[in-house]
């Protein structure tokens, strides 16, 4: 069985992409089976350079297929902000309650149709070989004007999601599993792994 290595420490992405993976001819590992593999800085200017450095640093360091994921969320009225700064868009910290307060004050007075975002992801594959795939997953919304809902992380509670008209952070992990961003962009890429796995 071929080895593949999930460039992330995060428990939700980690089980996401393994249950997506699921049947398929992968030994799967994470970062957390790696202890030995450093934190990677995300020094590029877009999701699919970010996606890219993680993967290949993580395939060169391990010798095995890798998968990384990068995403943020995209608003309008701001030009495409907070982009690959979603993380620390309020300060290093991370802190997703300082970032959230911070875009509802930035979009103050900005009307409702005026304040279209989407969430977008990148999923990088990468073997030591040198052989890079991407793919890409977007959801579409709108910032709300208050935080409301308690699931998911980050700008969930305020990211509105059209079709259910509840933020992301109300809708139940299966639904957000099956409709978000990280999971369009992985099931493509399951999709293209699944024949690499079954070759092997
Ligand atoms: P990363 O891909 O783990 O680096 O995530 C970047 C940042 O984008 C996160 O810290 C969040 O602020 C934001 N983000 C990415 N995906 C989501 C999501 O599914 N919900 C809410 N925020 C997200």
């Amino acid at each position: 069985m071929r080895k593949l290595v999930i460039a992330s420490r995060n428990k939700g992405k980690i089980s996401e992409l393994k249950e997506l993976l699921r049947g398929q001819n992968f030994e799967i590992l994470s970062l957390d089976d790696l202890p030995h593999i450093p934190e990677i800085e995300e020094t590029g200017n877009s999701f699919k350079e970010n996606a890219l450095i993680k993967a290949r640093i993580t395939a060169q360091k391990t010798g095995f297929l890798t998968l990384a994921d990068d995403s943020g969320l995209e608003v309008d009225a701001l030009d495409g902000s907070p982009g690959i700064y979603s993380s620390r868009f309020a300060g290093p910290e991370k802190d997703d309650e300082a970032n959230n307060k911070k875009l509802l004050s930035l979009l103050e007075g900005v009307p409702t149709e005026k304040r279209t975002a989407r969430f977008r992801c990148v999923v990088a594959a990468v073997d030591p070989q040198g052989i890079e795939i991407t793919t890409e997953g977007v959801c579409e919304g709108r910032i709300g004007f208050e935080p409301r809902g308690s699931y998911g992380f980050g700008y969930d509670p305020i990211f509105i999601v059209e079709e259910y008209g509840l933020t992301m952070a109300e809708l139940k992990p299966e639904i957000k599993n099956k409709i978000s961003h990280r999971a369009k962009a992985l099931a493509k890429m399951a999709t293209i792994l699944k024949g690499i796995g079954n070759l092997g």
